[in-house]
């Protein structure tokens, strides 16, 4: 099938459905063949893989990975879209699209419905919600070998990052506890209908079997990091002590910073995964 991927096809198909792009969806549709092809090689996607793609559009992406993978499963919440990914998609026998938003979709039933095979997940991503669907994939109970996605520079940038930088925070955290990331390319604004105002990146996480650090209680170890980064300007022993929820008292981190050969004005920022992950456990013991 010809590919949609270009500004003159897109544009023909979003006139003739008088189709409104909705920016409240982060609707910035892909208009780059080679940018596409790149995506979709990195994915490294093959007849055996079952993917889920997340927010398929117009359906540009979803014909080149249907081309590849056993099957795919395109989820997408603008229902402006369904007729037109009926049209895009005719040729292909091997896609679903289910009209859903993502972040409420039963993701561990559709999982089952697929036999528990592991899910590819890719996806050019609505950018206002970026967060919180790497965060539900990478914490949620569904299997997943891969997420390649396009988000913005400057959140591919954040999951890469070690301590001691500017954008080192929660996500950067979540992300390599659950996954290696690798960053394929930078993506110019040009490569979109309409162009967004951010230079655009893909990454790739390779989800770990096993993660790289090992810790009692992960989802406690997260709730204390996302106190430490919520609590920025504030040393590890006033953020961590101050938040209620975490129910530690300012003696019991200070005691647990000394076990580390940490010193009591320490910041999380300056904090690995590995000691985030022993500050957990010993806090933990005390708690
Ligand atoms: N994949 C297409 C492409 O590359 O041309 C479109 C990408 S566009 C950046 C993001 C897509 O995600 C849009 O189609 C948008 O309607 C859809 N979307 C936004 N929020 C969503 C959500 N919560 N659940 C599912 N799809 C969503």
């Amino acid at each position: 099938m010809q590919s949609i991927a270009t500004p003159t096809k897109t544009a023909e198909i979003v006139a003739k459905h008088h189709f409104m792009f909705r920016k409240k969806f982060g609707q910035n549709f892909l208009v780059d063949m080679s940018m596409l092809e790149k995506i979709v090689d990195s994915a490294e996607v093959t007849k055996e893989d079952v993917v889920l793609e997340i927010g398929p559009g117009i359906g540009t992406m979803t014909q080149a990975l249907a081309e590849r993978a056993k099957e795919v499963i395109a989820v997408e919440i603008d229902s402006a879209l369904i007729p037109i990914l009926k049209e895009t998609l005719q040729e292909y026998d091997n896609v679903t699209v289910i009209n859903e938003d993502i972040l409420k979709l039963d993701l561990a039933a559709l999982s089952a419905a697929h036999d528990g095979v592991p899910f590819k997940v890719v996806a050019n991503l609505p950018y206002y919600i970026t967060t919180p669907i790497i965060m539900a994939l990478l914490e949620g109970d569904v299997p997943v070998e891969s997420i390649t996605i396009m988000v913005q520079k400057e959140v591919a940038e954040r999951m890469q990052v070690g301590p001691g930088t500017k954008d080192y925070g929660a996500l950067s955290l979540a992300v390599q506890y659950y996954a290696r990331p690798e960053l394929v390319c930078t993506v110019p604004p040009e490569c979109f209908m309409p162009r967004p105002k951010v230079a655009s990146a893909v990454i790739c996480l390779h989800l770990y079997q096993t993660p790289p650090v090992s810790v009692r209680d992960a989802s406690y170890m997260f709730r204390l990091i996302r106190a430490s980064f919520n609590q920025r300007r504030k040393t590890l022993a006033n953020g961590l002590s101050g938040e209620v929820s975490l129910g530690l008292s300012r003696g019991q981190v200070t005691e647990a910073l000394q076990r580390m050969n940490l010193p009591e004005m320490v910041r999380g920022e300056t904090l690995t995964l590995e000691q985030f992950a022993q500050l957990a456990d010993l806090v933990m013991q005390k708690a």
